[in-house]
């Protein structure tokens, strides 16, 4: 049956105007998300995206300090990758049986480049089927159910993630969750060594360093510590690297710091570059045997897209600039540069309590102390990223399990010279002050509010 009007097509809806195109998101996709980006002034169209910039539908640029949320390590449309992926779009687009030739040379490429015996490779589309996959790697191969996580953790939000993820308001809102998933603080030896010592958990799942839960980074020897508890009772260590990974803390992968080796390792979003979405949840021959290594189990872990060439393509070119441009040297060198001069802000700025984070995955805590309950705290720094991008050209957000931090988190491709004018912009924000700052909340409310009422 044909539709009963007209429907957009892909060039109709490529033409859509910043006001259609709100709206629409705004009536068919999530109605709260368009209320708050509006009244953040954040609604803006986008029309083109290269290296550390997006340009709208007047031309104007922004710099991306959120590289989305860590996908977009090599910047946005990386032209070298998009070649990539048009070049095996000869391929079958997907194929369930039967041999493309990326697929395997990925799986290799993986193999080389990460530690120690991770060579198995269960691909997948996005961080959170990754982290899934990873959950039922631990549970066949032990033969444990129950999972270990830590407080202030974020792996996804499908029902497996979420159940060893460590936000209460998504945990609560959706449970009941999976049975038998227990949380510990964060960089906390002494409550893993309690819970491990039952030698019952299939896997303990961390992060290198916190990343939505504000960009904690534990103290140093606690993930090899970690490690070495989780080998002493039989646990999996299954580390997310999804935000971590590709170069975004100074290493290629973040475990490289501390010579960690886990059982599991998840990664995602910057291993297509963004460009295809891909994950993979990457294990060693003995734990994948013995989890999937039968007739009647190694089809557990096959998805759809899983592997298709267009990810293969653009996670293979990507592995290869990263090392050929020395990306993760640069994250490096430029993390030390924008920390240095973060820090000098701090010295200058009350409303900075703290600067966190590793490599170019930088937080900025935001003092927040003199306000009233959660909600303002919120307020606070989604007034700072909406001046940040209406007056100063700067996009940002902040962390979804701690609103107080902000990302400093750009593409790794950015230079000192785009570091110091997103510092000068910083600078100008914070030189206005909180009381200045949360005034002017009310004015935007209020202008919205009526904003509405005139429609
Ligand atoms: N794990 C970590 C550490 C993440 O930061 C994220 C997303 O931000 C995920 C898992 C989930 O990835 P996705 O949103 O692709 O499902």
């Amino acid at each position: 049956m044909k539709p009963e009007r007209p429907v957009l097509t892909f060039e109709s809806a490529m033409n859509l105007s910043r006001g259609e195109s709100a709206e629409l998101y705004r009536k068919h996709v999530n109605p709260p998300l368009a209320g708050l980006l509006k009244l953040g002034g954040a609604d803006w169209r986008y029309t083109k995206a290269e290296g550390v910039y997006l340009y709208d539908d007047t031309g104007r640029a922004c710099l991306d300090l959120m590289a989305g949320y860590g996908a977009l390590n090599l910047g946005h449309n990386p032209r070298e990758v998009l070649e990539a992926v048009h070049a095996a779009q000869v391929l079958p687009a997907v194929l369930l049986v039967g041999y493309h030739p990326l697929l395997g040379a990925l799986g290799d490429v993986l193999a080389a480049i990460l530690p120690g015996e991770l060579s198995i490779s269960i691909f997948g589309s996005g961080g959170a089927e990754a982290v899934e996959n990873a959950l039922k790697t631990a549970r066949a191969c032990t033969g444990r159910k129950k999972f270990l996580s830590c407080t202030g953790a974020y792996h996804g939000l499908s029902f497996g993630a979420l159940s060893v993820g460590g936000s209460p308001r998504f945990r609560e809102l959706l449970a009941p969750l999976l049975e038998q998933c227990e949380l510990i603080p964060f960089d906390d030896l002494e409550a893993l060594e309690h819970k491990l010592h039952g030698r019952d958990f299939a896997a303990f799942i961390v992060e290198p360093l916190q990343g939505e839960g504000g960009f904690v980074v534990p103290a140093k020897g606690y993930l090899k510590s970690a490690e070495t508890l989780c080998r002493k009772y039989g646990t999996l260590l299954i580390l997310d690297e999804i935000q971590a990974g590709f170069g975004r803390t100074g290493a290629m992968f973040a475990m490289e710091h501390e010579g960690v080796v886990p059982d599991i390792v998840t990664l995602s979003k910057s291993l297509g570059s963004g460009v295809v979405p891909i994950s993979v949840s990457v294990t060693t021959e003995s734990v994948w045997k013995k989890a999937f290594g039968a007739r009647d189990k190694y089809d557990l872990i096959i998805s759809t897209f899983s592997g298709n060439p267009a990810a293969c393509a653009a996670a293979l070119k990507t592995v290869e600039i990263m090392y050929r441009d020395g990306i993760p040297e640069r994250a490096l060198s430029l993390g030390d540069y924008a920390r240095k001069k973060l820090e000098e802000l701090k010295a200058r700025h009350r409303l900075i309590r703290s600067i966190r984070g590793r490599g170019l995955m930088l937080g900025i805590e935001i003092d927040t102390s003199g306000l009233i309950g959660g909600m303002l705290e919120d307020h606070l720094s989604a007034i700072i990223i909406s001046e940040l991008l209406n007056k100063h050209d700067v996009l940002t957000s902040y962390c979804d399990l701690d609103p107080k931090v902000l990302r400093f988190e750009p593409p790794l491709v950015i230079t000192t010279e785009q570091i110091d004018t997103v510092v000068d912009a910083l600078d100008k924000v914070f030189s206005r002050g909180k009381a200045a700052l949360m005034a002017s909340f009310g004015l935007t409310a209020v202008r919205s509010i009526a904003g509405r009422r005139n429609q």
